[in-house]
């Protein structure tokens, strides 16, 4: 940890090199945050970072959060469609300490999560170094802190593309929490000759609304719960022709069952009964509702959406009213993708078909492992948390929230346990500092 005489001094050996003026600058005005050596670094300014940092507040703890976007929760704001709403009910989208307001519907429009989470962090006086996108983390065993550079995210620009300017930041702080969800990056499938194609080519999350879309022929790629409801979107405007390629096996449910809603349902399910029963209501259930889907192209895995789930984290998907767009054949199903020429695309069933627009709903990751030295193994390959106990706690101060892939409800649980956590330790190193709010 360098201390403000320290940096003081190592800036002024900096600044008598006129190539590095701009980064003892930097240091210089980062020391400003770095002056507690007991502080804690949040990168992530979603709701996972939102939710550490209120609770932080609340036990008096400093901390810092770096955000990539200009603003907070920008998956939210920038990355999502108009239409959409979320599948889990207002009481499992809370953030600590503040209820959704009763004037909400139980399943808010996105706007709606936005305005919760801005009032969240004015309430909290929450305020992210925004247009900081973190390229590197790592723990100094030497001087016992996590060393954290950034580089400057292009204010303003899609969240997605940054500048190719070097300008880099340091942080140093003693615990660091990771909540740079596992939506961070989009994923665009391979497909073979995708480049030749002379359409509209688009991934999921830049996809806002139907209207650029009229009056053309329209191939969804990927059926997960943003394919399946970009569908929908795109099928409910007139003079739009939308088909969607549906690759493998898929469970969907519908959004509420036996009158609640079904992620609800699950949660309070899966605390009486073993997941294989949980499974088979759930099927059965879905099999009443909607038929047999294998009629309309939409094969059912052999085992249940929650065995699944818990297997290959592949989520199911919540029918918000496409299954039915299918059945009237609003929405045509094929099969996957076996490759793309200029304006044609043709399917693993030797058929082809042309169209004027590719939206590709082919998923997302997680970007932890571009940027974290993960010395003793927190995090998967694929950079979500290992399944297990304790899956939000490394070691030497590190944290994880948001990243266990079981929704924000669990996320806000992790969120409190890590500032707990960090209470403790707080304490431990300085006892004098938690008078102030017990
Ligand atoms: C289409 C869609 C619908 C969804 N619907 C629901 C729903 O209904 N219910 C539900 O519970 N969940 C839903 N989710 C999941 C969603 O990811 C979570 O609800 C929530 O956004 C997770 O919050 P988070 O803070 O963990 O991650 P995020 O909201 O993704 O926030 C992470 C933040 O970290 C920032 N960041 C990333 N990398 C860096 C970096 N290197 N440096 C600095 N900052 C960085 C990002 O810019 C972002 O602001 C949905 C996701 C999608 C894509």
């Amino acid at each position: 940890m360098l201390n403000r005489n320290r940096l003081n001094h190592c800036c002024d050996l900096i600044e008598n090199i006129p190539s590095h003026r701009m980064v003892a600058h930097q240091l210089c005005s980062s020391s400003l945050a770095t002056d507690d050596p007991a502080k804690v670094t949040i990168i992530g300014a979603g709701p996972s970072g939102l939710a550490t940092a209120a609770w932080l507040k609340t036990y008096g703890i400093p901390y810092i959060i770096l955000e990539r976007a200009d603003c907070i929760a920008s998956l939210w704001k920038n990355g999502m469609y108009d239409r959409l709403r979320m599948h889990t009910g207002k009481h499992y989208c809370e953030l600590p300490f503040k209820s959704m307001p009763d004037s909400y519907p139980t399943y808010l429009k996105r706007d709606q999560f936005v305005d919760y989470l801005e009032e969240y962090a004015r309430n909290f006086q929450i305020e992210p170094y925004f247009n900081e996108t973190v390229v590197q983390a790592s723990y100094n065993h030497h001087a016992k802190s996590w060393e954290v550079h950034t580089r400057r995210s292009e204010p303003n620009a899609n969240q997605r593309q940054f500048d190719r300017d070097n300008t880099i930041k340091q942080y140093f702080s003693k615990w660091l929490v990771v909540a740079t969800g596992e939506n961070a990056e989009a994923v665009i499938a391979d497909l073979p000759g995708l480049e030749n194609f002379e359409g509209i080519v688009l991934h999921s999350s830049q996809y806002k609304n139907a209207l650029p879309f009229k009056g053309k022929k329209v191939l969804v790629v990927g059926a997960g719960n943003s394919g399946m409801e970009i569908a929908l979107d795109l099928s409910s405007t007139e003079s739009i022709t939308t088909s969607l390629a549906v690759r493998g096996p898929l469970h969907v449910l519908p959004r509420e069952m036996f009158g609640s809603s079904t992620f609800s349902l699950i949660m309070k399910l899966c605390k009486i009964f073993p997941v294989r029963f949980v499974d088979r209501v759930l099927v059965a259930y879905s099999q009443l509702k909607f038929g047999d889907t294998l009629l309309y192209g939409l094969r059912r895995p052999k085992i249940g959406p929650l065995e699944l789930k818990n297997a290959m984290g592949k989520t199911p998907v919540l029918d918000v009213g496409t299954v039915s767009m299918i059945k009237n054949g609003c929405i045509e199903v094929k099969p996957g993708v076996d490759c793309v020429s200029s304006s044609t695309v043709r399917f693993v069933d030797n058929s082809s078909e042309t169209y004027d627009a590719l939206v590709l709903a082919t998923g997302y990751r997680s970007n932890v492992p571009s940027w974290l030295h993960d010395e003793y193994g927190l995090f998967t390959e694929q950079g979500l948390c290992k399944s297990c106990k304790d899956a939000w706690k490394g070691r030497n101060g590190l944290y994880a929230v948001g990243l266990s892939g079981k929704g924000l409800s669990v996320a806000m649980e992790d969120a409190r346990r890590i500032a707990d956590h960090i209470l403790h330790a707080y304490t431990e190193l300085a006892p004098t500092r938690i008078d102030k709010f017990i």
